[in-house]
């Protein structure tokens, strides 16, 4: 009988948009106690809006937007996506990139017009470059961080020439299905690599107040690491690049059916229907399912 209610479930599973990468998957669904939610694309819908544009002395906001939209035109990312429509709205044409490379959690870089360019995490670029941004940029910085956005810098010649603020907007589903995941007894925790204030915001809009902010790729398979060291069997759902670890290390790997390939690849569930509902279905149905076997 175990077969055939496993591939009820499964089969079930597979007209909710909800692929369960096998019978031992169903058990884990079973023991998990804590969930780890990534913010951008996860618990937002990362799509991205720039919302102001503030540069250095003697820089101007279109070649800030288009150098950096120059270098994310060959990003995955939601904020270069975001940087790309803003030039292209105001009529600024994609300067070709070569030598494009990116590091996930942090940035992306490339060569535009024989210039190498920067675009990420401030902290990063200026330790990439080992030089601090202007004072002013610095301060511009902190007080959109304050008011929830997430700032991206820019750096050419090797200094930094101003910064673009982006908005991400929550899912309507997610706070709901953060009181759904409280009710089947697992505790929420908010992790990402974006700043805190931007975080925050979310955190305080979904209902989530344990919120670990500015979490490198890395860092986030540490957390996992931590929370199973302290006896939580850990489920971890996200769709970025910069999620593939932590979802590979969880007891539980959930990725959006949205996200890139390499977080489907890390994950045992994958769930089509890109909103936390969908997570938390997955889940009641993996357990009843194995309420049905046992
Ligand atoms: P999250 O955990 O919220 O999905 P990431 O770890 O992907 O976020 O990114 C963390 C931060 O690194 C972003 O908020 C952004 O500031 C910066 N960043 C990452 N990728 C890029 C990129 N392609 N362009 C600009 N900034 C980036
Ligand atoms: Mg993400």
């Amino acid at each position: 009988a175990t077969p055939t209610a496993l591939l009820v479930g499964t089969g079930r599973g597979s007209q909710l948009g909800i692929l369960i990468g096998g019978p031992q998957v169903l058990e884990q669904t079973r023991r998990v106690d804590t969930i780890v939610l990534d913010k951008t694309g996860t618990v937002t819908t990362g799509v991205m809006a720039v919302s102001g544009i503030t540069t250095a002395d003697g820089e101007e906001d279109d070649e800030i937007l288009a150098m950096a939209a120059a270098v994310e035109h060959g990003s995955e990312h939601p904020t270069g996506a975001a940087i790309v429509s803003a030039a292209l709205e105001r009529g600024i044409g994609l300067t070709p990139v070569e030598s494009f490379t990116a590091d996930a959690g942090s940035g992306v870089r490339g060569m535009v017009d024989d210039r190498l360019v920067l675009v990420g995490r401030m902290a990063w670029l200026e330790k990439e470059w080992s030089s601090s941004a202007p004072a002013a940029l610095a301060d511009s910085a902190k007080a959109a961080e304050g008011e929830g956005g997430t700032v991206v810098a820019i750096a050419w010649d090797g200094s930094v020439r101003g910064i673009i603020t982006i908005s991400d907007t929550v899912k309507h589903s997610s706070a709901e299905a953060i009181g759904r995941f409280r009710a089947l007894g697992l505790t929420p925790i908010l992790l990402t690599g974006d700043n805190e204030g931007a975080a925050a915001a979310v955190g305080t809009a979904v209902g989530i107040d344990d919120v670990r902010a500015g979490v490198s790729p890395a860092g986030k398979l540490d957390v996992i690491r931590e929370l199973q060291g302290h006896d939580r069997t850990v489920a971890m759902v996200g769709d970025g690049v910069n999620d593939a670890a932590a979802l590979a290390a969880a007891d539980l790997g959930i990725a959006m059916g949205s996200g890139t390939d390499a977080a489907i690849a890390a994950s045992d569930i994958t769930v089509v229907r890109g909103d936390l509902n969908g997570v938390v279905d997955a889940i009641r149905l993996a357990r009843r399912t194995l309420g049905v076997i046992k």
